[in-house]
């Protein structure tokens, strides 16, 4: 496989693309930063002669073959990727993002919210469309959940991050979101991934919790060669056979994807240990560790939560954990933007 990259004309380079492997296969074609990138299929040179001639440069088998075009040669101080509003992640800024885990009610949702932004969270989370490992537990709202959090979203002014489920709901839950999570149930869903990444949205995509980073990146890869640059990784913890932690939140995994990728990476801590008490230990280790941001799971009455209650934390909780995010991030040299709440 060979990457070709460099400023140049998009229409160009897929004219070139489609005039010598019509079929496309093997192709791709995603601009990061202030540079296109194509992928070429190794039985192609002759693309690769043509893109040279408008291409700046042309390197071979570059970097991790996991992850081409998240390869952090192409972007060597790291990709910015756009929540909506002006929230970003990646860059010097570190994001917050929280919400309940689930979308209730109305007034859950605008508390959450509330609280979401007095601890400095930059957009919220919350799960209209739930994918739960029984088919007996709560569901989500569904769509009455989506027009909450565009609701909210317009009061607070945070954008939301949502997750998608399937392709079904896929373009309904696009209309309503800044924000596409892919959950860790569907994180080697290709389809989905491709399709979400059509949309032209940011993917958050997390990863499986039996994936390998290399997995995670290839599945990553997906979502770029359909184009969208914007992708943020999510660690949310792997099945190990640790019991005391829900799941075990591989840290390491920050480190690596830091030093082969340029795409953001943030850490959900909720997820990965399952327990609130749990969180802020976690939530501090991973900012240490070299994360671009968080999402973490806040309720304003974690025990009447209808999912995950466990790990949800409470507003005193949650200020806490930012309080002391902002002393390690002084320590390494990041800050928390501050939300600009709309008539909030
Ligand atoms: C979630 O964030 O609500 C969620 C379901 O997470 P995960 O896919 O990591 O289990
Ligand atoms: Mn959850």
């Amino acid at each position: 496989m060979l990457l070709v990259y460099g400023a140049a004309d998009e229409h160009v380079a897929r004219d070139l693309i489609h005039a010598h492997v019509p079929s496309r296969h093997g192709t791709a074609v995603c601009r990061i930063g202030d540079n296109l990138a194509v992928v070429v299929p190794e039985d192609a040179p002759e693309l690769a002669a043509a893109l040279q001639s408008c291409l700046t440069e042309l390197r071979t088998g570059i970097g991790h073959p996991a992850g081409t075009l998240s390869d952090r040669a192409l972007a060597p101080f790291g990709s910015v990727v756009p929540l909506g509003g002006s929230a970003t992640v990646g860059g010097a800024d570190f994001a917050l993002i929280a919400g309940p885990c689930a979308v209730e009610s109305d007034q859950q949702l605008a508390d959450s919210a509330s609280m979401a932004l007095r601890g400095g969270a930059v957009a919220l989370r919350g799960g209209a469309f739930k994918p739960r490992s029984s088919p007996y537990s709560f569901q989500g709202l569904g769509d009455e959940g989506l027009r909450m959090l565009a609701k909210v979203s317009a009061a607070s002014g945070l954008p939301v991050v949502t997750e998608v489920v399937d392709v079904m709901t896929l373009h309904l839950v696009a209309e309503y979101a800044d924000v596409l999570q892919i959950g860790t149930r569907n994180a080697q869903n290709f389809p989905l991934i491709q399709a979400a990444a059509r949309t032209g949205k940011p993917i958050l995509l997390k990863r499986g919790f039996g994936c390998t980073v290399s997995e995670w990146l290839q599945a990553a890869e997906y979502a770029l060669a359909e184009g969208n640059p914007n992708v943020i990784l999510c660690e949310r913890g792997i099945r190990s056979f640790e019991s005391s932690t829900r799941f075990t939140l591989d840290l390491s995994a920050v480190a690596v994807v830091k030093h082969t990728s340029h795409l953001p990476i943030i850490v959900d801590p909720s997820h990965g240990v399952g327990h609130r008490h749990l969180i802020k230990p976690m939530a501090l280790a991973a900012a240490a560790a070299g994360a671009d941001g968080l999402m973490v799971d806040i309720h304003p009455d974690p025990k009447a939560a209808l999912c995950d209650g466990n790990q949800a934390l409470t507003e005193d909780e949650w200020l806490d954990l930012s309080s002391a995010l902002r002393g390690v991030l002084a320590c390494l040299g990041r800050a928390l933007p501050s939300a600009e709440p709309v008539g909030a």
